[in-house]
């Protein structure tokens, strides 16, 4: 899930060889979420994935205009922003197929864009998450891997995962606002990891400025992502049993403060912190 900053460090500390790797899941194209994906291509290729003995699996989101004033063309998705990584490492790339006898990348990862139906009435810009029932996105002899829509405007799109296995389910809620598509994927599941944001922080931080990066900062921070209680509620409308906070914004809050999530949702919390192993049941 996500290849935010470290993540393949914490792959590898957490015991996980590259060559292990079936498929991979983008929820969205922010940086915080796709940062270490040069490191998966380059380490990650180099240290274990040209040993896997089928292409990986990667899935992310597809493209979508750009909306800057007077700038009508189109934004890369993930499987070409993937391209255009490969090619800006080519030199690399390149060395390491001729003189240490790699595969080449394009041989062991096999990228896709998450089609969206034109039923859904999805808009990158109007309508990034229409009411909509989980795509089934892929699936293998241990896991189910179905997505929704979720609100993280102006990204689109931005999905949130859920993993069906026949040990259990577990969603990741990607980067999101509070959205019905979230709760309609959670329902059932037994754990659900879910971005927070401190509301008080936000407010604290951005409420009084008025320099339009801070404005800009507030709005952001007030729609595109969860607050504290809302993650709590969240939870416990999709009836889930176990809540992971995640995603932590402040990162340095003090850990009581993730704990008023309680206040609504009267499962297990765990305020997740690196390398945590969670059982599912
Ligand atoms: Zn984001």
């Amino acid at each position: 899930m996500d290849l935010g900053y470290g993540a393949c460090r914490q792959l590898t500390l957490a015991g996980f060889g590259f060559e292990r790797l079936r498929a991979g899941f983008i929820t969205h194209l922010h940086s915080d979420h796709i940062a270490d994906l040069g490191t998966l291509l380059l380490y990650g290729w180099y240290a274990g994935l040209c040993e896997v003995p089928r292409p990986v699996r990667l899935f992310g989101p597809g493209p979508r205009p750009s909306y800057r004033n007077g700038d009508t063309g189109e934004l890369p998705g993930f499987t070409e922003t993937l391209g255009r990584m490969l090619h800006a490492y080519a030199t690399d790339i390149e060395d390491r197929i001729i003189d240490n006898a790699r595969r080449p990348p394009e041989e062991v990862l096999d990228s896709t864009d998450i089609p969206l139906p034109d039923s859904l009435g999805f808009d990158p810009h109007t309508r990034v998450a229409p009411d909509m029932e989980p795509l089934p996105v892929y699936r293998d002899e241990h896991v189910e891997v179905s997505a929704v829509l979720v609100w993280h405007a102006p990204m689109a799109p931005a999905f949130a995962f859920r993993f069906d296995t026949a040990h259990g389910s577990v969603v990741f809620s990607g980067d999101t606002g509070p959205c019905a598509n979230l709760v309609r994927l959670a329902r059932g599941a037994d754990v659900l990891v879910h971005e927070v944001i401190d509301e008080h922080w936000i407010q604290r931080g951005y409420g009084g400025a008025t320099h339009p990066a801070a404005a800009a900062m507030l709005a952001h921070h007030t729609t595109a992502h969860t607050s504290i209680p809302d993650a709590g509620r969240i939870a416990a409308e999709s009836g889930v049993h176990t809540l992971v906070l995640t995603h932590f914004v402040p990162g340095h809050n003090p850990q009581p403060r993730w704990h008023e999530a309680a206040d609504t949702f009267h499962g297990r919390l765990v305020v997740g912190a690196d390398l945590d192993r969670i059982p599912l049941h």
